[in-house]
């Protein structure tokens, strides 16, 4: 257990290195239209999403708290309306960072149980705290939207993460459910799994169809055929590491083998966050340590 816990904290420990040595100022919020009053905000951590009805905000996700400000400007550029939802894909800080900034008399934080555990063992201030928590799926309504669901996916890229799905606009926000064109980051120090991950994203492949847009926790807005490559290349690197198992091969000599990952090496999936060398070593010790809450 215990090459588990050290890789998965140096991957996040690395993550926010990262971000700390970029300056706030340099970044900047980039706004894409997904649908008519829906939109994708891009700047530093993961995508949030803006929906807005005639007098009602819903956003996803609050990137990091030194960006607030400029996220505000983002949001005020398309609309006045307070924040009446904010919803956290799961707890990781490039997803919660801003929620106390945000978080108004008129706003209500919801995120699925296991969220508020971690933040609230991470000593989080009442600000920053979901104040509404699913523990399976939790269902919302706007003027507008009558049909927005939260529901929770067990043991994917943590233990507490939920996808957004606006059904009448058919646009879905995936949490780190899905790293559009690169490798996950499976948290597995948070619960997270590979089983859990590819269930997650086959579970949302069966709920949505043809023409839903798919904003992702990180990477560009993405389409069903995308999520359908993730899946199966997914399934690739599981089935070609559950093999070298099967063969008695250890994690390092697992996480040397660049052959078990080159085919999506080569088309750019190990630049991101999580190299080949990452990818390989979650999926080894996944499947040796699974997670699971079932
Ligand atoms: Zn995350």
């Amino acid at each position: 257990m215990k090459s588990i816990i050290t890789s998965a904290s140096l991957l996040l420990f690395s993550f926010y290195a990262a971000f700390a040595q970029v300056d706030p100022s340099t970044v900047t919020i980039k706004t894409t239209a997904v649908v008519e009053n829906v939109y994708m905000l891009e700047g530093s951590g993961g995508n949030i999403m803006i929906a807005i009805s005639d007098d009602e905000t819903l956003m996803v996700d609050s990137q990091f708290a030194p960006l607030s400000n400029k996220i505000k400007k983002a949001i005020s550029a398309l609309t006045s309306n307070p924040i009446t939802y904010l919803i956290n894909t799961h707890h990781h800080g490039d997803h919660t960072g801003g929620n106390e900034n945000f978080n108004s008399d008129e706003t209500t934080l919801i995120a699925q149980k296991n969220v508020l555990k971690r933040l609230t063992s991470q000593g989080k201030s009442p600000g920053y705290l979901p104040e509404i928590t699913l523990d399976e799926e939790i269902k919302l309504s706007l003027p507008e939207d009558e049909n927005i669901m939260v529901v929770h996916v067990h043991n994917a890229h943590t233990d507490g993460d939920s996808f957004v799905y606006f059904m009448d606009k058919n646009v879905i926000h995936m949490g780190d459910v899905f790293f559009n064109g690169a490798y996950p980051f499976i948290d597995l120090n948070s619960g997270g799994s590979i089983d859990g991950y590819i269930a997650a994203q086959l579970l949302i492949l069966n709920t949505i169809n043809e023409d839903t847009r798919i904003i992702p926790g990180h990477g560009k807005l993405a389409t069903i055929d995308d999520l359908k490559y993730s899946i199966n290349m997914l399934k690739d690197l599981r089935a070609a590491i559950q093999l070298a198992i099967s063969r008695n091969n250890s994690l390092e000599q697992v996480a040397s083998n660049t052959e078990l990952t080159k085919r999506y090496d080569d088309l750019g999936y190990g630049t991101g966050f999580i190299n080949s060398k990452n990818i390989r070593s979650t999926i080894y010790e996944s499947l040796t340590n699974p997670n699971t809450d079932k």
